[in-house]
């Protein structure tokens, strides 16, 4: 996700989808872009952990249904929408860049940063996750937050005060952490923070685990399946 964050940028659409899995990249950008011709429409990356994987946190029917349905159904509803315009050569955040806050582009942009938030899901937990961060970025959020119960607590906070749907997460905004919540697709490099982590509190991610108690997903999974090392590259990048 690295890859794609923070270098797809530059890349031209082509390389951007040879490299969706991630270890292509080094390969798709020395490759002649005849190799990749055909390859009109933009993909997501495969998940980086079996749909089983986040049991007993997040069911693998959860993971099924999310990843199968919902963020393929962003990804597919995409392709649609961008075939035969402006938006068809251009990389997945470019889009989300030029879209945003234009409401005669919505579905477009509703569609692409959905695409774009699940990838990054998906990266920001791991099935040995949870614990303590290590201790560069642990020392940063203490510097920011006081504590890291504190941070917890503020991201447990986030996820339960958002109304309706939407995503929490942990930014590097300027010099130090925050945590912010967005609606709907909303996401926050659009306004210049730069995302570490992301949980996603759409009824979609918990309900069959979980139905109402939207808390207690969000505090089991710190607990067991944040990707603390995701973090740390992302916070790494922005250095
Ligand atoms: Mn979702």
């Amino acid at each position: 996700m690295k890859a794609n964050s923070s270098n797809a940028k530059g890349m031209n659409r082509r390389n951007f989808i040879a490299s969706s899995g991630g270890a292509m990249l080094i390969l798709a950008a020395g490759t002649s872009p005849s190799i990749l011709k055909g390859a009109e429409i933009l993909t997501i990356p495969s998940l980086p952990y079996p749909e089983n994987a986040l049991e007993p946190i997040i069911s693998a029917k959860t993971v099924s249904v999310h990843y199968g349905k919902h963020h393929k159904g962003y990804l597919d509803n995409l392709n649609k929408l961008i075939s035969g315009t402006e938006f068809a050569d251009m990389t997945l955040e470019l889009i989300i860049q030029k879209t945003s806050g234009q409401t005669d582009k919505a579905a477009i942009f509703n569609n692409a940063a959905q695409t774009w938030n699940h990838t990054f899901y998906w990266r920001s937990m791991n099935p040995n996750g949870g614990g303590e961060p290590p201790k560069s970025l642990l020392e940063k959020i203490e510097s920011s937050f006081g504590s890291f119960d504190e941070c917890k607590k503020q991201i447990v906070s986030a996820a339960t005060t958002l109304f309706g749907s939407g995503w929490v997460w942990l930014v590097v905004d300027g010099k130090v952490l925050k945590v912010v919540k967005t609606s709907n697709a909303e996401v926050p490099f659009v306004s210049g923070m730069k995302p570490l982590l992301t949980m996603d509190v759409w009824e979609h991610a918990y309900y069959l685990d979980y139905q109402n108690r939207r808390a207690d997903f969000i505090a089991a999974t710190l607990d067991k399946l944040i990707n603390w090392n995701f973090a740390v590259k992302n916070f790494e990048a922005t250095m």
